[in-house]
């Protein structure tokens, strides 16, 4: 029996299992994919998330930023074409590389790392939970606590809450060709002619990224081929060829912020307790939920308290700062857009 198991190694999950790997704990990481996956992201890291994976993981290496490596903040355009600029230096990564350097590091502080095995269910028992794997065949594994860490589709919820879904879809393309845009900054759109979320653009390497949000997936080209239309028009976007297109999903965040940190000792971190900040930035609430919750892990075993109550009391303790800087945010962005009036 492990003494946690984390599902999914996003940064959610790697920073849990690398927390209680370092603090001594028997640690399964286990990873539906096979590692460097692909995860859609824009891949921007603010200044925020960079501090806690330098104290964590230490310095990030320059093998997984693309350029610019800087991303020097982001310009939000509302419904009336107001714009407003925030500069704040962040990083600029390619998600692949910089998840697997985050396992590899989880790993590398003694977490087994189990890739291409899927989590389908968890099921508590009276001392440890039971979860059954998928890899080549269907198998269960045992431990005393489990952090589901797997994502906004995430399964372990689903199968557990059985609530309806509520998703933002998003498709981006990345192309070849040329804008009349600062290719050091993040430009977010949210006029609802360009998306029912946001649409952006960005830029990796020689690649400029157009995205857009949806709540209708059957909706998502035609809102990308009228973004497309409007960044010609606007800003002479001459689009060349496109090398790859992305479809992805963010969770819905609703007024009031709502979090599901979990029940009994199956705690969620990450966009499975649907931590996302506006703008779709969600690499640095999943960092602070996975830290919150391996702190929570390590205070029942500090103290022997395995009580549903004492987790979930702890781990919601320890995320409250978490939670308040993401309802500030999504008032901020409220008050930039009537589109996120229902945030206030
Ligand atoms: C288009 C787009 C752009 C974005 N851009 C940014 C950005 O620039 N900056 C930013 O901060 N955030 C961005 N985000 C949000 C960010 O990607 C997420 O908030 C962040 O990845 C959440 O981390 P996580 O660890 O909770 O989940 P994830 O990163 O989604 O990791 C979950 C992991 O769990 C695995 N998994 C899923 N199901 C199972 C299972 N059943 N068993 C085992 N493993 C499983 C998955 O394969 C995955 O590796 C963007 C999101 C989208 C969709």
């Amino acid at each position: 029996m492990y003494d946690v198991m984390v599902i999914g190694a996003g940064p959610a999950g790697c920073m849990a299992a690398k927390r209680l790997a370092d603090a001594g704990y028997g640690v399964l990481l286990v990873e539906r994919m096979s590692i460097p996956r692909e995860k859609s992201c824009s891949g921007i890291l603010i200044k925020k998330s960079i501090k806690v994976i330098k104290n964590e993981f230490g310095k990030i290496p320059d093998s997984v930023l693309c350029k610019p490596n800087i991303s020097k903040g982001i310009v939000i355009t509302n419904e009336k074409g107001q714009t407003f600029k925030f500069e704040s230096d962040g990083l600029n990564v390619w998600r692949s590389l910089f998840d697997e350097w985050l396992a590899l590091k989880a790993q590398n502080a003694g977490a087994e790392l189990r890739q291409s095995t899927s989590a389908i269910a968890c099921a508590e028992k009276h001392d440890y939970v039971s979860v059954k794997l998928h890899d080549s065949e269907i198998y269960e594994e045992k431990a005393r606590i489990v952090v589901a860490c797997d994502g906004a589709d995430s399964n372990i919820k689903r199968d557990l809450f059985k609530k309806p879904k509520n998703y933002v879809f998003t498709y981006q393309t990345f192309c070849r060709g040329t804008i009349d845009l600062d290719h050091d900054f993040f430009h977010a759109f949210l006029d609802p002619q360009l998306s029912q979320y946001d649409a952006w653009f960005n830029v990796k390497d020689d690649l400029l990224i157009l995205g857009v949000g949806v709540k209708e997936p059957a909706l998502m080209k035609m809102y990308h081929s009228r973004f497309l239309s409007f960044l010609n028009s606007q800003f002479n976007a001459k689009i060349e060829s496109c090398v790859k297109e992305e479809v992805g999903i963010m969770p819905g965040v609703t007024s009031g912020c709502p979090v599901n940190l979990g029940t009994g000792r199956i705690l969620f971190a990450g966009e499975a307790a649907n931590f996302l900040n506006p703008i779709g930035e969600g690499i640095s609430s999943a960092l602070a939920s996975g830290y919150a919750a391996a702190e929570a892990v390590k205070s029942a075993y500090k103290t022997n308290n395995f009580s549903v109550k004492s987790l979930i009391d702890t781990y919601n303790y320890n995320i409250s700062p978490e939670k308040e800087y993401m309802t500030r945010q999504w008032t901020i962005l409220a008050g930039m857009s009537s589109k996120f009036s229902y945030m206030k």
